[in-house]
């Protein structure tokens, strides 16, 4: 039994609820086997009779057995909830998932068609529909449901436009997973509560408009039972017998109570505090390579390195039509680990989803190639840059709690990722889960594997969704700040383990950070960012011994590897201003103490200034006998 279904029935109302409907299935169906009498036999002698020995309920006005009436006409009752249910749920949730999952013209088109179908006048058409095909209550039920189904979609798409959002769902994609697998796997079990309550409701609807139309004399025609049919004997005789509209009238006042109850328990009882996070799904990427603007007037790398095993050349990227990150280029040979450096706001990790074609807040690739492998992976469809995610480049967020599916165990990650990229069994698939699991250095892998991500400490987690990156082979990782959310303890261990990792597989990684320390301990180049800038590009020793860049020179300064106690850590002063407010000349003019009024003339092109060493500043002569005397 599930923590849902525990959760539901530790509730009084909700567990009593639950058994008069099992009552209601259970005696239904099987009313050949409990009912006393056939649904039509007569016995004229007892006629509106009360309840007797011989007939606990009663009897009608023509001498039939109310009690198995009731069960039989149950049984019209439940096949019409089953008919009506199915058609809702089909519809609801996979247009609902569509229209919320995959945005765009889909989602225009359901959108609209839902709020189309919400204007029509549910009851007028089922009975429009039982005049073309009389007495076929289940073609009314399928309408019902069909016309129901909006609800549905509305709901499940809002939630979906939520957790499609979630790390754990871009982590999904980013493990290349198409999006059917993606929604069945990762979004529908989180609305499956709400898909309940939803389908609680609706039956309970279909009960009622079941009632009524036989109760109007569509639907089951007499003398077939159903419970409206009963209903309707029953108000054709309340002055002489009103003891048959308790029978007649009470189990189907109490199944609806029950499925309105069951609905209300299972959505008090469902947990709904998901976090969000703030990724955002693949957008079509902009014509490449095609780029150029005034502000970026000379951007000095030049081809790519064939060499290369990613080389990343002019890639600007806008959110909400704004340019967040404008013309970065570099290489990142096989094998080699690259820190992409600065303080928040200035494009690094935007720049790193724009690689994987997940650019954060509805953004998009403007220009640029992102060649891999030498392929451009920003001009790669949606399901050949799936393919390309988790096999070919993995990815490692900050928050790694959040970037497993907190409905499955570890194991069943894992496995799910080692058999989708290797193509693997399932027994040698849980054998690969151990390996990766032993790979990260996990104690007891085997007691590991069946928790859940909510039962793990938060280095471990990290660690398995390092192993979860690696379940693919991928020849490069992309680590997005993987070590700000630990302690400092766990975060030594995690660099420990991510040098081991890439000594022993030998891929590049990419590293996201704002942290010199990691760089220092991972890095054989880096990249400095400003305002959606490179302001230098270098090898880490040379970048040390000798930045080229005043903003590189602040803030190596700031870093608090260096301070020295008692003396108060240098900063450099003001903010990274807004993309919206970034100055036509060189962006870090108003914090710079090496500024002239050149440097506000005009934007400040990156210059190759020694083989391999890039700086986009206009005083880099007065900057580097500083930076070498450090
Ligand atoms: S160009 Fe001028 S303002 Fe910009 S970093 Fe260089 S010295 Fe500072």
């Amino acid at each position: 039994m599930t923590a849902l279904a525990r959760g539901v029935l530790r509730r009084p109302t909700a567990a009593v609820s639950a058994a008069w409907l099992c009552l209601v299935l259970v005696s239904s169906v099987g009313a050949p086997l409990f009912a006393p009498h056939g649904p039509l036999d007569q016995d004229l002698t007892h006629v509106l009779s009360g309840p007797s020995s011989g007939h606990l309920l009663g009897t009608d006005a023509l001498g039939r057995d109310i009690l198995s009436r009731l069960l039989y006409g149950g049984q019209s009752t439940l096949l019409g909830v089953v008919e009506a249910l199915l058609v809702y749920l089909l519809l609801g949730i996979t247009f609902g998932l569509a229209a919320g999952y995959l945005g765009g013209w889909v989602d225009w088109v359901v959108t609209r068609t839902a709020e189309l179908m919400f204007a029509l006048p549910g009851i007028i058409i089922v009975l429009v529909v039982l005049s073309v095909f009389p007495d076929n209550l289940s073609v009314a039920m399928i309408t019902f449901g069909a016309l129901g189904s909006p609800g549905l979609v509305r709901l499940l798409r809002a939630q979906t436009l939520s957790v499609r959002e979630e790390l754990y769902v871009a982590s999904a994609r980013v493990s290349g997973l198409a999006p059917a697998q993606i929604l069945r796997r990762h979004i529908l079990p989180r609305m499956i509560s709400m898909v309940i309550v939803q389908a609680a409701l609706c039956a309970a609807i279909v009960v009622t408009i079941q009632a009524g139309l036989g109760f109007l004399g569509f639907g089951i025609q007499p003398p077939n039972p159903s419970w409206g049919g009963l209903v309707a004997d029953a108000s054709n005789v309340i002055d002489t017998d009103p003891w048959m509209l308790v029978p007649a009238g009470v189990p189907l006042v109490l199944t609806v109570i029950a499925l309105g109850l069951l609905g209300d328990a299972i959505r008090d009882s469902a947990t709904a505090n998901w976090s969000v996070s703030t990724m955002a799904p693949p957008r079509a990427p902009a014509a490449s390579p095609a780029r150029a603007t005034a502000d970026s007037p000379a951007a000095a790398p030049a081809d790519p390195d064939p060499e290369a095993l990613l080389s990343v050349r002019g890639l600007s990227i806008e959110i909400s039509g704004t340019v967040v990150v404008q013309d970065v280029s570099f290489d990142l040979m096989p094998g080699q680990t690259m820190g992409v450096v600065g303080e928040s706001g200035c494009g690094k990790s935007v720049t790193a989803l724009g690689v994987l074609g997940l650019v954060p807040g509805g953004g998009r690739i403007s220009a640029g190639r992102c060649l891999f492998e030498g392929r451009d992976l920003a001009a790669l469809s949606p399901a050949e840059l799936a393919a390309v995610r988790g096999s070919g480049i993995a990815f490692v967020s900050q928050e790694p709690m959040v970037a497993l599916d907190p409905t499955f165990t570890v194991s069943a990650q894992l496995a799910e990722a080692v058999r989708r990229h290797r193509g693997l069994s399932r027994k040698a698939a849980r054998s690969r889960v151990l390996e990766l699991l032993s790979l990260v250095n996990i104690p007891d892998p085997a007691a590991v594997a069946g928790r859940y991500p909510h039962q793990l400490s938060g280095g471990m987690a990290q660690r398995i969704a390092i192993a979860l990156a690696l379940a693919g082979e991928p020849r490069l990782l992309i680590a997005d700040e993987p070590t700000t959310a630990l302690d400092v303890t766990v975060q030594a261990e995690i660099l420990a383990l991510l040098r081991t990792l890439q000594a022993r597989t030998g891929m590049s990684v990419l590293i996201v950070t704002h942290d010199w320390g990691v760089v220092a301990d991972l890095c054989d180049r880096a990249v400095v960012m400003y305002a959606g800038q490179v302001v230098e590009y270098a090898d880490v020793s040379d970048m040390f011994h000798e930045p080229h860049h005043p903003y590189t020179l602040g803030l190596l300064a700031a870093n608090p590897h260096l301070a020295v106690e008692g003396e108060p850590l240098p900063t450099i002063p003001g903010t990274v201003p807004a993309p919206r407010d970034w100055p036509s000349g060189c962006r870090f003019t108003d914090r710079c103490p090496y500024a002239t009024a050149e440097c506000s003339a005009g934007p400040v092109p990156l210059v190759q200034q020694q083989a391999d060493r890039l700086s986009r500043c206009l005083h880099t002569d007065r900057l580097v006998p500083e930076g070498g005397r450090r």
